[in-house]
């Protein structure tokens, strides 16, 4: 059996990674942090590509909960390891440095970027020791480019990519790539408050993306054909400049 976890596997992209997994023969690990209900959509819809998965539940800002859980899982089972991480857990909390309050701030730093911690730094022995691993990071246009309004968020995924470059440096030789993937507009939650009618025209492809086409991109990280791809931002994003 060969594991991959998805860390916000609930919605969303993450949602479209799993049942991408699935189909690619992955037994599915669903992190997500409260939507029970969702999680189990995606247990299912796992479950419908021929696959099966599991619900684990964990904050990946609790950096005791995230090791309690995953430490379980590895005594569990013995023998077997997560060679796929998709870091994919990540919130918004929008609004102009001059008005952010700390707790804004600290929050989203605290899920995207000490969230990727809490949940590499763990799994990461395991990889190296079998000598091959997948971790792919979804990060933003925003931190290529930075966007205004979103100095927190933009810091965030900014720290993933800079950690992604770093970290695929630290484990090449033992056949583990770290990659990022940076998507624009994707239609999802997360972007429901967006006037889409308004920000397609600034976006050359005239539409938001799909999670699907973010995950298919995801898919392709994984495979055995993307094994000398590592420390690479790649950016989806419809032709927006980057
Ligand atoms: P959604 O808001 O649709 O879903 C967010 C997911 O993250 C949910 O599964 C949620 O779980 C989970 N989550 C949030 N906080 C935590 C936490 N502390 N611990 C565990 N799980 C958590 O987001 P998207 O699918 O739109 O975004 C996925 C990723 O893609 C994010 O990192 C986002 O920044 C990035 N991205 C999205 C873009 C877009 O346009 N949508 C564009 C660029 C990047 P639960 O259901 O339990 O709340």
């Amino acid at each position: 059996m060969n594991y991959a976890l998805v860390t916000g596997g609930s919605r969303g992209i993450g949602r479209a990674v799993c049942t991408q997994l699935a189909g690619m023969g992955y037994f599915v690990l669903i992190n997500y942090q409260s939507n029970d209900e969702e999680a189990e959509k995606t247990l299912q819809l796992v479950r419908d590509q021929g696959g099966d998965g599991e619900l684990l539940k964990f904050d990946i800002t609790d950096a005791a909960a995230a090791f309690a859980t995953l430490s379980a899982w590895m005594e569990g089972h013995a023998g077997a390891y997560i060679e796929v991480l998709i870091n994919n857990a990540g919130i918004r909390k929008d609004n102009l440095m001059l008005w952010m309050t700390g707790e804004e701030w600290t929050r989203v730093l605290d899920t995207s970027l000490n969230g990727f911690f809490h949940v590499t730094q763990p799994l990461l022995k395991n990889m190296l020791v079998k000598r091959f691993g997948r971790i792919v990071n979804i990060v933003s246009l925003s931190g290529i480019k930075g966007t205004a309004g979103q100095t927190n968020y933009s810091a965030s995924k900014g720290g993933i990519i800079a950690a992604t470059k770093a970290l695929a440096q630290e484990v090449a030789k033992k056949n583990v790539t770290v990659n990022a993937i940076a998507p624009g507009f994707i239609r999802t939650d997360m972007t429901e408050d967006m006037n889409e009618a308004e920000w397609k025209k600034v976006i050359p492809a005239g539409r938001f993306g799909e999670p699907e086409e973010v995950a298919a991109l995801v898919g392709f990280l994984v495979s055995p054909a993307a094994g000398y791809i590592t420390g690479e931002v790649i950016s989806i994003n419809g032709g927006l400049y980057t």
